[in-house]
């Protein structure tokens, strides 16, 4: 990978890192202002609660993103050659893929296999460190 992909690379992560740390600020605000003290009668509150759970789940979403993306910032920054490197084939990962998904540690074939088999021999067991 150029120097120049490395930095547009970099560039867009935190790009996107910015973004999720907006949107968070955002949805922190909004959930002060819900009425949960204000809901009036018993009825309204399973909704409210409903809406705290999807945005609870929504932030520990974008924290895994945050964090992910911070990954792929160390990644990058400490070990650009290998930054980029699928980590299950160590085939490159085009620069198209990681364009869009910057903080992808695997190649297409490698991750749609992954996918395919979620508990496969992809997965290491404890035992396998032994
Ligand atoms: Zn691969």
């Amino acid at each position: 990978m150029t120097v120049a992909e490395l930095q547009t690379l970099h560039d867009g992560l935190l790009r996107a890192r910015a973004e999720l740390v907006d949107a968070g600020a955002f949805e922190v605000k909004a959930e002060m202002d819900s009425p949960v003290a204000s809901a009036r009668d018993e009825d309204e509150a399973p909704l409210v609660e409903m809406g705290q759970a999807i945005a609870s789940a929504r932030n520990i979403e974008r924290i895994e993103r945050i964090q992910k993306i911070d990954d792929a910032l160390r990644r990058l920054v400490e070990n650009p050659d290998e930054y980029g490197l699928c980590s299950r084939c160590g085939e490159p990962i085009p620069v198209r893929r990681l364009a869009l998904m910057p903080f992808a540690t695997s190649c297409v074939p490698c991750q749609s296999s992954r996918e395919v088999t979620p508990h496969g021999p992809g997965r290491r067991k404890i035992t396998d460190y032994r």
